[in-house]
């Protein structure tokens, strides 16, 4: 039922609209317009329109760069993992985060449920279901009017000589851009990691946690899940409550990881310092938290525990897979486990030849790997495999001056994190991460476009005074 009090999603656009307007929100459009061979150029191509694109978008749009294309490969509705692959019936994050508001009050998620559902609905809320997430998202994408292409993926970044990108994609032709920003999510830079015994084995055996899985051909069936996280809890509680038989959740560690360490520590300080830190600093902080693991949250773990036919196994490492008798069997420490189907629920990795958009710039793009050397016992293959991103996001050359085009690439996206912190991959500080992202571009135009602005300068002839402010008997000649 629905609350008394709540305005309604109209009066809160109209509120936002005034916030906009009193704060002189968007800035007035002030990049030249380029072109090339007749061709319009676009200012920025994100490439994602997802919940990092759409914050992108608008905090450029409100420095005043609204020369931008969003592309999206998802249909309109589906970017992202919300109701996709994500399988969590909640978000982890505490519902009152501003996310993406960019610092606008009416922007944030708590205003959007509030004007609908009214403030004791919002008191009575335990955490934000996922779909209603998305269904926020598509709201944020509507009243700021982000003009997501969906269906169009980029397929290939191709640098010009004249200092452009060219974007091909595959439903939008080719779009020639100064810059681009990959808010291309999660996997942006490769995508599921799976252990290689798994890669002889028939598919109907097995899925990633990120893939489309039928869990309604699992009822009465065996499954086993491996790994800790909260997508592994999810999917195991997914096919539990699709009725599999029994649920094996199979992890390496000898116990659950119970504390959140990075997001535990979460403040401004974090948010605007992290980027500051010497290397050594940043690696020491991600090694601590990624050794610790985040925990799979509290209330995934209990749908799944709740179960009697759930079983934990701790210590418990896949050694090997083996197909026999249209079955299954899992080698572990603790003996052969034989089920109908597994879910690798075993997270993403940074790899290169995984993303063809960027098959003609990848062997040039730095990462830590090349410059840094962990502390001695630090070592962590997953911060190694980390692009090293120059304070706007960019991209960096591992031979200075072999790929200068690196420089116009923007990865906003989950790997930026040993970088930037934790600015892309998560709700808590995606407005901090995009207005980084939107000064940085806007300082680039405004120094590459410093003639054209000189010269509007120089120009500008509008004046303040008319000349009439001085009665002629005042004037110098007057005393005389
Ligand atoms: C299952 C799951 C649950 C999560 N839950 C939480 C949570 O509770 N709280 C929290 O703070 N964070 C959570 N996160 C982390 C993070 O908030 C999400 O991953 C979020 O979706 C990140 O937004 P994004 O825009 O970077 O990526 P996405 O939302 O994944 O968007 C990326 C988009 O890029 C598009 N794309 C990729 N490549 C191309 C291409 N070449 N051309 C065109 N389009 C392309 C994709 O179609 C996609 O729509 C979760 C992540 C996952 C995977």
């Amino acid at each position: 039922m629905q609350d008394p009090t709540p305005n309604g999603l109209a009066a809160l656009e109209a509120r936002l609209r005034q916030d906009l307007e009193w704060l002189e929100l968007p800035g007035k459009p002030w990049v030249p317009r380029r072109e090339a061979e007749g061709a319009p150029v676009t200012d920025v191509v994100i490439v994602g329109g997802g919940m990092c694109g759409l914050a992108a978008h608008a905090a450029l749009r409100l420095m005043g760069i609204d020369n931008t294309r969003v592309l999206d490969r998802a249909p309109k509705g589906q970017e992202g993992p919300w109701v996709t692959y994500a399988r969590m019936e909640t978000l982890r994050s505490p519902k009152a985060l501003a996310g993406p508001a960019l610092g606008l009050p009416a922007l944030t998620f708590r205003a959007w449920f509030t004007a609908q559902f009214g403030a004791e609905a919002w008191e009575r809320l335990g955490k934000i279901p996922r779909g209603q997430w998305m269904e926020y998202l598509g709201w944020y994408r509507r009243v700021m009017a982000v003009p997501v292409e969906n269906g169009v993926a980029a397929t290939l970044l191709r640098p010009r000589a004249d200092g452009l990108l060219a974007v091909e994609t595959d439903a939008a032709g080719t779009i020639l851009a100064r810059r681009v920003v990959l808010a291309s999510g999660r996997d942006g830079l490769g995508g599921r990691y799976v252990p290689e015994m798994a890669e002889g084995i028939d598919r109907r055996f097995w899925a990633h946690s990120r893939d489309a899985i039928d869990f309604a051909a699992l009822r009465g069936k065996r499954v086993a899940v491996v790994g800790a996280g909260a997508s592994a809890m999810d999917n195991a509680a997914t096919a539990l409550e699709a009725g599999c038989a029994r649920l094996d959740l199979l992890v390496r560690r000898a116990k659950l990881p119970a504390i959140n360490k990075f997001t535990g520590i979460g403040s401004q300080g974090v948010v605007h310092g992290f980027a500051a830190l010497p290397d050594e600093w940043k690696w020491r902080f991600l090694h601590h938290a990624l050794s610790e693991q985040t925990p799979p949250p509290r209330d995934s773990t209990l749908r799944v525990s709740r179960h009697p036919h759930a079983h934990l196994h701790l210590s418990c490492p896949v050694l090997g897979l083996e197909e026999a008798d249209g079955a299954l069997r899992v080698s572990t420490p603790e003996g052969v486990l034989e089920v109908d189907f597994i879910i690798f629920g075993t997270g993403f990795r940074v790899s290169l030849a995984d993303r063809p958009e960027l098959a003609l710039v990848a062997d040039q793009i730095r990462f830590w790997s090349d410059r840094f050397t962990p502390p001695d016992g630090l070592a962590q293959p997953e911060l190694e495999s980390s692009p090293d991103l120059a304070p706007d996001f960019a991209f960096q050359e591992k031979v200075p001056g072999a790929c200068p085009a690196l420089a116009l690439i923007h990865c906003f996206n989950y790997p930026s994190t040993l970088s930037h912190g934790k600015l892309t991959g998560d709700i808590p500080a995606v407005s901090a991460g995009a207005q980084r992202l939107a000064r940085a571009i806007t300082r680039h135009f405004f120094v590459e476009d410093r003639e054209a602005h000189f010269a509007r300068l120089q120009d500008y002839a509008t004046p303040e005074l008319l000349g009439d402010e001085w009665p002629a008997a005042q004037m110098a000649g007057a005393l005389a």
